[in-house]
């Protein structure tokens, strides 16, 4: 199967996780979560989890050129380039999204399409209140969703400028979603 290379938004209670793991068992791409590789730098202390650790506290972002840095990095591995990427966190920016044009253009594999796995602001909400983690309170599970819209926002107008958004109606059972997913990766693999 050819590489393909794909880029996964949606809010957190999206279902994303989950997904991730379905299309990587069907379809043998790479995931690659930022969020991931900047605990996991943080967790073995390296001098750049030192300094994504106070951002990563603030809920803030960590600096498109300390981020960019490590995704160039990792899709230039070898599993990346022969088996292709889903990237789950990044872009989270304008500025990185270009970047990203720059970094898959050198290693001569384009972005496919950036797959928005859409659910309603209500409803992750309802899911988030049901897990019950003491972290999600009803306010702070709005605080973190207002900072997800504001920043994906300026991306999907990105991508979709460019004509590589596709919208995943996330509502229904993890099969009917996966389902959907299949659907539209099969189309950019045929
Ligand atoms: P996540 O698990 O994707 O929610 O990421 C956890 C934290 O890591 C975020 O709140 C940011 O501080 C940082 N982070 C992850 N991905 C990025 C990114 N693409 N750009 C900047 N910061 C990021």
């Amino acid at each position: 199967m050819a590489a393909v290379h794909l880029v996964i938004l949606g809010r957190q209670g999206s279902g994303k996780g989950t997904q991730c793991v379905r299309l990587v068992e069907a379809y043998g791409m790479v995931h690659v979560s930022t969020g991931d590789m900047l605990r996991s730098a943080v967790a073995s202390g390296t001098e750049l989890g030192r300094e994504a650790q106070a951002v990563m506290d603030a809920g803030n972002l960590v600096p498109d050129e300390v981020v960019n840095g490590i995704v160039a990095e990792r899709l230039a591995m070898p599993d990346v380039v022969e088996h292709g990427v889903i990237l789950d966190g990044f872009p989270r920016t304008p500025v990185q999204a270009q970047a990203l044009e720059g970094i898959l253009g050198s290693v001569g594999t384009p972005l496919a399409g950036a797959l928005n796995l859409d659910v309603p602001v209500d409803v992750v909400i309802g899911r988030m209140l049901e897990r019950g983690r003491v972290d999600d309170t009803e306010e702070a599970i709005r605080l973190r969703l207002d900072l997800y819209e504001s920043e994906t926002a300026p991306l999907l107008s990105w991508f979709e400028d460019r004509g590589m958004l596709r919208v995943v109606d996330g509502l229904g059972s993890e099969d009917e979603v996966f389902g959907r997913l299949c659907t539209i990766v099969d189309g950019i693999l045929a």
